[in-house]
């Protein structure tokens, strides 16, 4: 069993950026910038954009974060979209999800500019990504894929199962996967909660990617012996023997998996930190688009 190092792939992706950028400034040129909006005070969301604010002064972009209350109403919210669509130093945008319930995510994604839109989210990067063209893929399953050309994993005519449906990591992982690029040329099969048989699905498949959000969902008699298993679950547990007072988990069963797998990513230091790194990658590109005559 070989684990897919994420914490570790993560960084050298950073290396990477870290070194472009030191270029970039030394040729006195305008940085990539950042501008993500956080809507309340959700602890993990707090957690996940502290996790992105930083990485983006690590490797040296510019961000700026937009912090707005609870009772922020959706036309407050969507004007200062608009503003960061329009301001030249803000390459990309990024809004934490989720937001309060009586601001509609759907507007929210639909008014950031595509060009700008880095998570990846708009319908319009969706669409592209789908159709296989040039586009921000979102950055779960961007990090993903990543992870699998990272380890040259050879994934051609694999059966994947995708276990989610979310816009965010099932649907996009799904496609990713079944499109005829390397790593793809998948055969893939996509779960849900309505899926029958689910277990003897997780069976027969060569890859798992699971994308449930239910702690060890995945348990070794789902397993085939041999299988690559992308565990993309983090879910907070209480537990006190941590300072924090959680213990994030998988989907998966890790203990018991883990010696079925040739390969299989841990949480934490898997998905997650490769979530980081694509999410870098898709804010360069986006200074890429932006600057591409200066960059030329
Ligand atoms: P989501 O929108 O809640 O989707 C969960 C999916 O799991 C749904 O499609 C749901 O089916 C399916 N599901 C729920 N119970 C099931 C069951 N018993 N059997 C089969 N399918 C079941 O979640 P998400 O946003 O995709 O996130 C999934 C997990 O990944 C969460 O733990 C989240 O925190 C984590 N995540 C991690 C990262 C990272 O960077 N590592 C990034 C994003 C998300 P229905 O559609 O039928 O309801």
């Amino acid at each position: 069993m070989q684990l897919l190092d994420g914490q570790f792939v993560s960084r050298s992706i950073q290396d990477s950026l870290r070194m472009k950028v030191a270029q970039l400034a030394a040729e006195g040129k305008k940085l990539p910038h950042l501008a993500a909006v956080l809507v309340g005070n959700n602890g993990a969301s707090e957690t996940y954009v502290g996790a992105k604010v930083k990485t983006c002064s690590e490797i040296g972009y510019k961000s700026t974060l937009h912090r707005l209350g609870s009772d922020i109403s959706e036309n407050k919210l969507l004007n200062l979209i608009d503003e960061l669509n329009n301001d030249p130093d803000v390459d990309g945008i990024l809004v934490q999800l989720p937001l309060p319930k009586h601001i509609s995510d759907e507007k929210v994604i639909n008014s950031i500019h595509p060009s700008k839109d880095v998570d990846g989210f708009h319908p319009i990067n969706l669409g592209r990504m789908v159709q296989g063209l040039d586009s921000f893929i979102s950055a779960t399953p961007h990090g993903i894929m990543l992870l699998l050309e990272h380890y040259k994993i050879d994934t051609k005519g694999l059966h994947a199962l995708v276990i989610g449906r979310s816009n965010i990591v099932g649907r996009p992982i799904s496609i990713l996967l079944s499109n005829n690029t390397n790593p793809g040329n998948c055969t893939v099969t996509i779960a849900h909660s309505q899926t029958r048989n689910l277990e003897e699905l997780c069976r027969q498949a060569d890859i798992i990617v699971a994308a449930i959000g239910r702690p060890e969902f995945v348990t070794a008699s789902m397993v085939k012996e041999g299988a690559i298993v992308i565990d993309v679950g983090i879910t907070r547990v209480p537990d006190a023997s941590k300072k924090s007072g959680f213990a994030l988990k998988g989907d998966v069963k890790f203990d018991e998996v883990a010696p079925r797998c040739s390969y299989i990513t841990p949480v934490p230091r898997g998905v997650g930190p490769m979530t980081i790194a694509a999410l870098m990658k898709n804010t360069f590109r986006a200074w890429e688009v932006r600057n591409e005559n200066d960059a030329a």
